[in-house]
């Protein structure tokens, strides 16, 4: 088994209704659900004339290899009807694999760690509600270090919490 982190995103419809149908496929595609962040409130970062969005990260651990987990997490997006018009553009649901423990993988369809996560404040700071001292296995540098580095981008904790509430660690 690997712990895994994953960061969902909606920006169209009803974007509690995404995020919280995509975390309940989540046992059945092999994922144990360890921790769920708050969900956050973010402006779009590339195309900026697009609604805002919802987004969360959580941990689980896994016994599903790193590609087959991609496409199980496409056919998620693909069932909660992503439509894939725009690179960036609006989603009902985007899944992204963040880490998968601290494997690095370079591959045409999938790269783990993530390459965006260090720009990306509405990636690090749910991941740093869940997981501040968990380091990047490329930088080594904690993911509050990270989130440090990016203060500036507008996001915004909400009180909307999912089925299972990120507990802090003993
Ligand atoms: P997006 O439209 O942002 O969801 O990007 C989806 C594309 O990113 C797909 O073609 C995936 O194969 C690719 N991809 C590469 N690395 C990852 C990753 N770590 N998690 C999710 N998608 C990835």
């Amino acid at each position: 088994m690997k712990t895994v982190y994953l960061a969902l995103g909606s920006n169209l419809g009803d974007k509690l209704q995404h995020l919280n149908d995509a975390l309940a496929r989540l046992p059945k595609a092999g994922l144990e659900l360890v921790a769920v962040s708050a969900v956050y409130e973010t402006r779009a970062m590339y195309h900026t004339d697009q609604p805002d969005f919802f987004n969360i990260a959580l941990e689980a651990r896994t016994a599903v290899l790193p590609k087959v987990l991609l496409r199980r997490m496409q056919a998620i997006e693909r069932e909660l009807g992503r439509r894939r018009v725009l690179v960036n553009g609006p989603r009902t649901i985007d899944i992204d694999i963040l880490l998968y423990g601290r494997f690095v993988i370079r591959s045409n369809d999938l790269e783990v760690p993530h390459p965006r996560i260090e720009e990306r404040r509405f990636v690090l700071e749910p991941l740093a509600e869940i997981a501040p001292t968990l380091r990047h296995p490329v930088s080594k540098r904690s993911i509050a270090e990270l989130l440090a580095a990016v203060k500036d981008q507008p996001v915004h904790k909400t009180q909307h919490r999912l089925a299972l509430i990120a507990e802090p660690r003993p």
